[in-house]
């Protein structure tokens, strides 16, 4: 297991991590920051609570000069993402002056719009972004990072021709990264046509024993059916 130091992250960005009480890195991070950092393209497979965000923020919040032009797009499949995302990178970029946007449908756009006009890292959804393209309020032409996050879900909300749209107009000189829980053929078809020499790095599933809970139930085989009918319409839990 290695720690922190040993990744090439810099000094200051050390002292934020240990600050914010991160200290020994998972095993996405071990395996992925290096690579970003070095800039290269990179296929991950990692779900959620594995530490995939730090993992490809990493290299962004490193490299990225603030200028506020859009330098960065991280696409994820839902709001709740994109604001967690988005919250993530602000704590892990405390040390650097970047500024960084949630952007998603479903709230006032011209707020947005006056937010684009001076932001270095932008977090959204497809929809949304899709929607300030057309309005060319948005322009990722300077965009030195893409990431797709949550790729499988993505795909399965129906976004791959979104997704498409928005790639092709991103700076074609750019490092892209790709996160997804499960690896499917048209996850790695998106991906092989959007990266670079790609590293592919996948990760043992992580699975936060504290948020586990087991149930038990002594039933007879032919109730197993109502019992579970049951359970989903009491709506307990995720
Ligand atoms: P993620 O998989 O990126 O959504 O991260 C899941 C949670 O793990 C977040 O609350 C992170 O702040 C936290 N986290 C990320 N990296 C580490 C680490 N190396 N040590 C402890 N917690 C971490």
């Amino acid at each position: 297991m290695k720690k922190f130091e040993e990744l090439g992250l810099g000094q200051e960005f050390l002292e934020n991590l240990k600050a914010e009480g991160l200290e020994i890195p998972s095993e996405i991070q071990e395996k992925t920051i290096p690579l970003a950092l070095a800039g290269r393209d990179i296929i991950g497979g990692a779900a959620t609570g594995s530490g995939k965000t730090l993992a490809f923020s990493s290299a962004i919040i490193e490299h990225l000069v603030p200028n506020g032009k859009v330098q960065a797009l991280i696409l994820t499949p839902t709001r709740e993402l994109a604001d967690q995302v988005c919250d993530a990178v602000e704590q892990f970029s405390k040390h650097k002056e970047l500024r960084t946007i949630a952007v998603y449908g479903g709230v006032d756009i011209n707020r947005q719009i006056r937010q684009l006009s001076h932001t270095d890292i932008v977090v959204g959804t497809p929809g949304r972004i899709l929607d300030h393209l057309n309005r060319r309020t948005i322009r990722l032409n300077l965009v030195k990072f893409l990431v797709l996050d949550e790729v499988d879900r993505m795909l399965d909300m129906g976004f791959l021709r979104d997704v498409e749209k928005i790639l092709a107009q991103c700076a074609t000189d750019r490092q892209t990264m790709l996160f997804s829980a499960t690896i499917s053929p048209s996850m790695i078809h998106l991906a092989k046509k959007h990266t670079k020499n790609a590293e592919e790095i996948a990760v043992q599933s992580y699975v936060d024993h504290s948020k586990l809970k087991q149930v038990y139930y002594d039933l007879e085989n032919d109730e197993k059916m109502s019992l579970l009918i049951h359970l989903l319409q009491k709506g307990e839990g995720g």
